[in-house]
């Protein structure tokens, strides 16, 4: 008796149809991107055709797809690409995970022509047997590209197998290509609405490359932006484009659009919208960026969470790259490393192209930051790596001591403008500038003719102790500055003892509720009397939101 062979393995192919009919895909609209994808492969793989010079049927027809919902329970797709005959349909339509794009795929590889077959989408041999999800019937006609080649016709109910055989109905193709028609299920009969269609095909299949119709009128943008190259795109277009994305009729604040090779492949267009629309996003801290991604053309993942990170959330856009690993459904692996990569990527080209943009144009970057700073705040005390932390910070803006009013400076500004032997980047944090100007702590620095950073955002007493140092010089503020620096005239000195009637009768007069200590200092000049507390930044902001104190 045999105890050892090897097998095959054997799959029960109607268990497997209902496994991708009932269980892939999260979400039953789908199935319109998948028939849509094929037609569009179809119509590339006769394109490669043209261009081959090959004899064909009806070689002048344009290349196109074609939708019709009924408004009742029909929907078809119709396409001009390269068809199928009978021993296609069996391979292709009865083969669970055969796929002909696949094979073409690898075949332009093994010629070194990858690049020229980054439009071809299928790859696993499953997206059509998705038409179940919504049809109870599904009928294929097709006439393959060949001249001379016949109709046949595919039907299945998606139980029990699938029947073919050559057709010369009404329905029958008049010339190349395939036609599918879906005879929905009851419950699925909000696939035969025109609205129901074409918002599925805009959120979907916008930028497949072949003209998509609906009752003649083309529906499809067709030319996706972020596949153009970024040195020739026109503001107008990128202008049209953001519009499309936000719905705003301004023009977006700044546009950032670049390709990337290595070591992940990426086309991504990004926008910082115009005040009033981020404002908007902002403040009701919409869930999430408004950022796509999308995989040859095709919408992967709205509004992804995955690529960006929410501190972010000031940009929308759209990334699209082969490279990301898709599971059957095309939808994407979660953690997966490859993503968590993109994320890094993506931010630190954001941040870079923000970065670039101060330097070269700093009118446009002040009005930037007054409606991104905040954000940026937000992403220093997320990110948990200190060149990352530093890399945002190098896009903060200060008013400074030593400039006008309304004058911004940078990190690196203040770097420039250090004395030497100047070891700590001094700030100080104030409701105006007034208060700035008039604190009596910033008194001995000056004196030094050391800079001060001042800033009027009460978030930059967390955000800067938070960061602690930039390049490699420590961050204080000016309050710790001062509280380490006092200069205490000693009570037992002779000037001390002298002035010790006058602290004994403030500390009464003010109680032990108020002041632990009243003391005679010499740091002071211009001012009469400052208040020392420990962690003054802290306090500074309890007093801030409590005025009758402050007053
Ligand atoms: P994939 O698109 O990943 O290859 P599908 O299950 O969507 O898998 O389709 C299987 C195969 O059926 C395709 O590879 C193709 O050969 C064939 N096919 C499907 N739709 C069409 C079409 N509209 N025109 C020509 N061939 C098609
Ligand atoms: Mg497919």
């Amino acid at each position: 008796e045999a105890s050892k062979s090897t097998n095959e393995f054997i799959a029960e192919t109607k268990q497997l149809l209902d496994i991708v009919a009932n269980s892939l895909y999260s979400d039953r609209e789908v199935f319109l991107r998948e028939l849509i994808s094929n037609s569009s492969d179809a119509l590339e793989k006769l394109r490669f055709l043209q261009v081959a010079g090959k004899e064909m049927e009806d070689p002048d027809i344009p290349l196109q797809i074609t939708i019709s919902p009924d408004g009742k329970n029909k929907l078809t797709i119709e396409d001009t690409g390269i068809g199928m005959d009978y021993g296609e349909m069996v391979e292709y339509l009865g083969t669970i995970a055969r796929s002909s794009s696949k094979t073409f795929l690898e075949e332009m590889e093994k010629r070194g022509e990858s690049k020229n077959a980054d439009s071809v989408i299928g790859r696993f041999g499953v997206g059509f047997y998705s038409s179940f999800m919504v049809a109870n019937l599904v009928e294929v006609y097709s006439k393959n590209w060949k001249t001379g080649s016949k109709c046949y016709h595919w039907s299945s109910t998606g139980v029990g197998g699938y029947n073919i055989e050559e057709t010369t109905s009404k329905h029958a193709n008049t010339s190349r290509g395939t036609k599918i028609i879906l005879h929905l299920k009851d419950t699925a009969d909000e696939f035969s609405s025109n609205t129901r269609i074409k918002s599925i095909i805009t959120k979907y299949s916008n930028f497949v490359q072949f003209p998509i119709y609906i009752s003649g009128k083309k529906i499809n943008i067709q030319d996706p932006i972020w596949l153009t190259d970024p040195k020739v795109t026109k503001t107008e277009d990128n202008k049209e484009f953001y519009k499309f994305l936000t719905g705003d009729t301004l023009s977006p604040l700044f546009t950032f659009h670049f390709r990337l090779d290595m070591p992940i492949s990426i086309n991504a267009v990004f926008y910082v919208p115009n005040i009033p629309y981020l404002a908007s996003t902002l403040q009701n801290r919409e869930p999430m960026p408004k950022v796509s991604l999308y995989s040859r053309r095709v919408l992967i993942q709205d509004q992804t969470t995955q690529i960006i990170p929410y501190w972010m959330r000031f940009v929308v856009g759209v990334v699209d790259s082969e490279d990301i690993p898709l599971n059957l459904s095309r939808e994407m692996l979660q953690n997966n490393p490859l993503l968590l990569r993109m994320k890094q990527i993506l931010t630190s080209r954001i941040i870079r192209a923000i970065e670039g943009e101060m330097e070269s144009n700093k009118t446009n970057y002040s009005m930037l930051f007054r409606a991104i700073g905040l954000s940026l705040r937000e992403g220093i005390m997320h990110i948990d790596d200190k060149r990352g932390r530093e890399e945002i910070a190098s896009l903060l803006m200060f008013e400074s001591s030593k400039r006008p009013e309304d004058t911004e400076i940078t990190l690196n500004d203040y770097f420039k403008n250090m004395r030497p032997l100047q070891e700590e980047i001094f700030y100080l944090v104030s409701p105006n500038r007034a208060g700035a100007d008039n604190s009596p702590y910033t008194e001995q620095l000056m004196e030094k003719d050391i800079e001060i950073l001042y800033s009027y955002s009460q978030h930059e007493d967390t955000i800067m102790p938070y960061l602690n140092e930039y390049k490699g010089k420590k961050i204080i503020s000016v309050e710790e500055y001062t509280n380490k620096n006092l200069n205490i005239v000693k009570s037992k000195s002779v000037e001390g003892k002298a002035l010790k009637e006058y602290t004994n009768w403030f500390e009464n007069i003010l109680g032990k509720a108020k002041v632990k200590k009243v003391e005679i200092s010499n740091n002071l000049k211009k001012h009469p009397s400052m208040l020392m507390i420990p962690d003054l930044t802290k306090t500074r902001q309890f007093l801030q939101n409590t005025p009758e104190i402050e007053n």
